[in-house]
């Protein structure tokens, strides 16, 4: 059977691409968010409120798709789990469940013999009495972060007694890794041993939130080929099907450490649709969507911004772009501090 209907779970910049980049495909996108403001609204064929527990309203998304996806990693598994006996969830819930748990995602990637931090679960505050060790070190909710968020840097023990920590929820400490760089690699699975992997991208964060990815990555070649190799072997193992991510850090003695897997297309992707014959964008939902997989070539090097916040506005006035430039602007209604509005690609 041939997909036409594509439904995509969440509304931000993600799902906005996504739909842009099944329309030249002539999929439809039905997109399902919790946010009546999500942005990706602009860009989908048709776009349902409601909350991710509402079965009735999930019912009404279900029956107008033929397959679905997700933009975001944070949905219940019980929601995902739920729309799999009914329609094809791809990547399945079982990868998504796995990766939306810190502890569970870095135990998997190291049964693989794969270089992660060091970490360590906490359930409360007298956990962390003996794990002087992992420290300077970061406490992270095991669940539910983003963009830095649920993040607290630790330097000694005493910090903790400062910090108002909510113990209920579920905690990881990391130990802080000397950072030379960060790279990710986008990697697009279709089946057994078959993928389609973009080169390593550099990316700098500011306040934890990614700033700029660029290509090509300034790695030895060592760092290149294990990097690509070591994002095969989880996509792999996973048995996965669409767009992942592997994000790594570099430390300064050159030892490469996956941070984390997002099961989804990546903001550090983003490069990919000026700078490649088929985005992230594209081949996820080609992966998906059963459609034929398309050799990668790479068309120029690249550097992606991302706009926060009020960066945005000398764009969105009619600012000159060069023919090199692409400007995207994800049409928040909203402009807020820290909150991701826009980029800009330059080919380089
Ligand atoms: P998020 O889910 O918010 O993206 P990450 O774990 O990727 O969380 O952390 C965001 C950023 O914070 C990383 O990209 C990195 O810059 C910094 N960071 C997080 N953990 C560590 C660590 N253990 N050592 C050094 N830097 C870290
Ligand atoms: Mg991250």
């Amino acid at each position: 059977m041939s997909i036409k209907n594509l439904g995509i779970i969440g509304g931000g910049q993600l799902g906005s691409l996504l739909a842009v980049a099944a329309k030249k495909l002539n999929i439809n996108t039905i997109i399902y968010c919790d946010d009546v403001d999500a942005p990706a609204q602009n860009f989908c064929n048709k776009f349902i409120h409601g909350r991710y527990d509402d079965k009735v309203k999930m019912q009404e998304f279900i029956k107008e798709i033929d397959v679905i996806t997700y933009e975001f990693e944070n949905i219940p598994y019980e929601t995902l789990n739920e729309m799999n006996k009914l329609k094809p969830v791809l990547p399945k819930p079982s990868v998504n469940k796995l990766i939306q748990h810190r502890i569970a995602e870095k135990d998997f990637v190291n049964k693989l013999n794969i270089r992660t931090t060091r970490y360590a679960s906490i359930e409360n505050k007298s956990d962390m009495e003996p794990l002087g060790d992992f420290l300077p070190g970061i406490l992270k909710t095991t669940t539910m972060g983003y963009d830095g968020k649920g993040q607290y840097p630790i330097q000694k023990i005493e910090d903790i007694n400062n910090l108002n920590i909510d113990f209920s929820k579920g905690y990881i400490l990391e130990k802080l890794v000397k950072l030379k760089k960060e790279i990710s690699v986008i990697i697009t699975r279709f089946g057994n041993n078959s993928y389609e992997i973009y080169e390593p991208i550099e990316n700098t964060h500011e306040d934890q939130i990614l700033k700029h990815s660029v290509i090509p990555a300034e790695i030895s070649k060592k760092i290149f080929e294990e990097s690509k190799d070591w994002s095969i072997r989880i996509a792999e193992e996973l048995k996965y099907i669409g767009t992942l991510c592997v994000e790594f850090f570099l430390d300064k003695n050159e030892n490469l450490y996956v941070n984390e897997i997002a099961p989804r297309v990546h903001n550090s992707g983003h490069l990919t649709i000026n700078a490649f014959n088929i985005s992230q964008f594209e081949n996820h939902v080609r992966a998906v969507c059963s459609l034929e997989k398309i050799p990668l070539k790479k068309i120029s090097n690249a550097k992606m911004v991302n706009l926060i916040g009020n960066q945005i506005r000398p764009y969105r006035e009619n600012f000159k772009l060069n023919e090199n430039e692409f400007f995207f602007d994800y049409q928040k209604k909203e402009i807020k501090d820290k909150r991701k509005m826009g980029h800009i690609t330059t080919l380089i």
